[in-house]
């Protein structure tokens, strides 16, 4: 049956991927997104469909919709781009989320958190399982981020303690793909855009670093899976590929896929820069019957055709 959802941030990078699948499947989509970091050209494609509707609005500002289900992803998810106002970051995260969820609670919506792998900070346990109550720095500059977050988590919880309202949390790991900002200053979207610009790829501190990559398709089809799940499950549940990488690995295989002469440089380290991260899946294995699909190497030929289309198709697309 067509349903009506709403899509906070859906001009994002994964946004847009979510707003497009649900459109397939037939449903009204509404796409909410000030457009902070998200792009027009993410969602063009989609503007000629009767049932795709854009508003440009800030989620920190309550907005009067009648939904029957809410994916809230508006929030900027890069170290870049979360930092640049930290405040705005913080309340996005935590005013933006009682909006949606005083607005999920009036329409008697369901709704999905697009919570993050960011809440287990520095994580001291690995891999990384739903129940691990994470390390973050409060006070670091992934604070405002890490617990705007874990703050939401909260909210959803007792949104539903106390009003019984139908919640979803999902913990995405790092994902990547098409339609991510070219200036966002995530590992693949910088590599891929230096590899193929011929310049030097900027590896911050050793390299030694960790981190699992899952393809933006694999993520939406969980999100949607999750969404669609029993009554009964909430989540928390980690969504994200266990395959796990070096940052130095990453770097070598996009210089190969590219056939790029790019160098690796050496930079500093960014401040609390997690050192490793993996998600622990077996409760999206056995509670969504879902597991990433897409190989590193698959996903990574397809984001790097994204991105060479796009530098060559317009010189101000960088920005
Ligand atoms: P993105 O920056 O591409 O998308 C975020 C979207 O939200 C943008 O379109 C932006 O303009 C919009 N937005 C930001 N603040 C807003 C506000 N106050 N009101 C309305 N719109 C606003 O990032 P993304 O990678 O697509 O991430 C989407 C969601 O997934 C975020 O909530 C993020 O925390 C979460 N997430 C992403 C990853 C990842 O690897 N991409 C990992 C963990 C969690
Ligand atoms: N990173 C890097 N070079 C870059 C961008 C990022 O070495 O040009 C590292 C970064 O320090 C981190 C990892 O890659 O260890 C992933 O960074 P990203 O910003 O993509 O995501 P997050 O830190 O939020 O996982």
């Amino acid at each position: 049956m067509s349903k009506q959802i709403l899509v906070t941030g859906g001009a994002g990078f994964i946004g847009s991927h979510l707003c497009e699948n649900l459109l397939q499947q037939e449903h009204e989509v509404i796409c909410v997104d000030n457009f902070f970091t998200g792009k027009k050209r993410n969602i063009a494609h989609l503007m000629d469909n009767p049932y795709f509707e854009v508003l440009r609005h800030d989620i920190n500002v309550p907005i009067p919709l009648e939904v029957d289900e809410i994916y809230n992803l508006a929030c900027p998810a890069s170290p870049i781009h979360y930092q640049f106002d930290p405040v705005q970051t913080t309340k996005t995260s935590v005013m933006g989320a009682i909006n949606m969820l005083d607005l999920a609670n009036r329409t008697d919506a369901k709704i999905l958190q697009a919570s993050t792998s960011e809440v287990y900070g520095d994580p001291q346990v690995h891999p990384q399982p739903e129940t691990y109550r994470g390390n973050v720095n409060t006070i670091g500059p992934r604070a405002c981020y890490d617990e705007g977050k874990r703050c939401a988590e909260t909210l959803f919880f007792d949104y539903k303690r106390q009003y019984d309202l139908d919640i979803k949390l999902i913990r995405i790991f790092n994902t990547y793909g098409p339609n991510m900002h070219p200036q966002d200053g995530r590992v693949v979207s910088n590599f891929i855009i230096q590899a193929l610009e011929g310049i030097d790829i900027t590896i911050y501190g050793n390299g030694e670093q960790t981190r699992s990559f899952c393809y933006v398709d694999d993520l939406v089809e969980g999100m949607i899976c999750m969404m669609n799940s029993s009554d009964d499950f909430t989540g928390p549940v980690n969504l994200g590929n266990p395959n796990e990488y070096r940052i130095l690995d990453l770097a070598n295989k996009i210089v190969e896929l590219t056939g790029s002469d790019s160098k690796l440089v050496y930079k500093a380290l960014p401040e609390d820069d997690p050192i490793m991260r993996n998600p622990e899946i077996d409760l999206a294995k056995k509670e969504l019957s879902w597991q990433p699909r897409v190989s590193l190497e698959e996903g990574l030929k397809k984001t790097i055709s994204y991105f060479e289309n796009l530098l060559k198709s317009d010189e101000n697309a960088r920005y």
